[in-house]
């Protein structure tokens, strides 16, 4: 059952359930796809996305991953019930956050910790963004927030839409790569380079070269999008010489949703100004070959709504 970036609201609950999330039937939720097993050390150190259980490079479980097989079948966010097992990790979505927006919740928690926590973002620092996809222009989002002095989000030429809506939200659009973007990259920072670089691309192995060429002194280069194939060439002599760091990321901590959520109701983000692409639960097929085929829409930020086909009357 596909769908692993959830919200919904509380259909039912037990006792217990109720009492250790600090829920009640008819919250609306954020549910992580993670299914820790709650007892591990990584566990204990809230770590659930490195548990065993749930480490999809380990053969774990996680929402939208579980066969429909698997009683009762309602393992994943394309279907209009969720079953949330015992090690399921719910987040609690605050009063007065529209749904629109509170959708927002994980990917811009993955991007908060990419941005602060990985990339140790500081107030002032030029941010460079690979991949314009809904984790990049929440990333732009985040570092604009964070207060980074600049943001460049950098694409391909088809990505002309999503660069247009990185640009709505503060950051400098680029479509260059090799030299020429290098060399941009120099002359918008005054020659200082990047404080941080987001490599989110999934993406031939190139755009990790590229994005090692972008940093200055002292700069960090995450990493989250997989390329293919997985080796790069990087210069080792100029990260030595520029005290760079590079770190591989993945998901998010808990923490990073409630940060989210909180951002999300305050407000200010934009994150509002990026269109939804709606798609009834009839249409996820269709939705999904388009994008495999490269001709899905131009906003990166597409919801499934279960719900959209059902009579209003069945949906009480
Ligand atoms: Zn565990």
């Amino acid at each position: 059952m596909l769908g692993h970036h959830v919200l919904g609201q509380v259909a039912a609950l037990g006792e217990l359930a109720a009492s250790r999330w600090d829920l009640a039937q008819g919250d609306w939720v954020v549910v992580e796809e993670y299914l820790p097993c709650g007892q591990c050390a990584p566990c204990r150190r809230g770590r659930y996305r490195l548990c065993p259980d749930t480490d999809l490079w380990r053969g774990g479980r996680r929402v939208g991953l579980v066969p429909v097989s698997e009683p009762p079948g309602l393992y994943g966010g394309n279907a209009e019930y969720l079953y949330l097992s015992p090690n399921s990790v719910p987040h609690k979505v605050p009063e007065g956050l529209a749904a629109e927006l509170a959708v927002w919740a994980l990917p811009l928690g993955n991007a908060l910790d990419w941005v602060l926590g990985a990339g140790r973002l500081e107030a002032g620092e030029t941010v460079v963004v690979f991949g314009p996809g809904y984790h990049g222009i929440a990333a732009a989002a985040a570092a604009r927030h964070a207060g980074a002095r600049q943001v460049i989000v950098c694409g391909l030429e088809r990505d002309q839409a999503r660069l247009e809506l990185a640009a709505a939200l503060g950051a400098t659009p680029l479509t260059l790569s090799g030299d020429h973007l290098v060399s941009a990259i120099g002359d918008l920072t005054g020659g200082s380079m990047a404080d941080v670089v987001l490599d989110l691309a999934a993406s031939p192995p190139e755009t990790f070269t590229d994005a090692a060429r972008l940093l200055g002194q002292g700069g960090r280069l995450v990493l989250a999008g997989a390329k293919s194939p997985p080796a790069a060439s990087v210069d080792t002599s100029a990260l030595t010489r520029l005290t760079a760091t590079v770190v591989g990321v993945r998901g998010r901590a808990p923490q990073r949703v409630r940060q989210s959520l909180e951002l999300l109701r305050g407000g200010g983000l934009g994150l509002e100004k990026v269109p939804t692409e709606t798609v009834a639960l009839s249409a996820v097929g269709t939705m999904l070959d388009r994008m495999a085929a490269g001709t899905g829409p131009d906003t990166p930020h597409v919801v499934v709504r279960p719900w959209q086909d059902r009579p209003a009357r069945e949906r009480s």
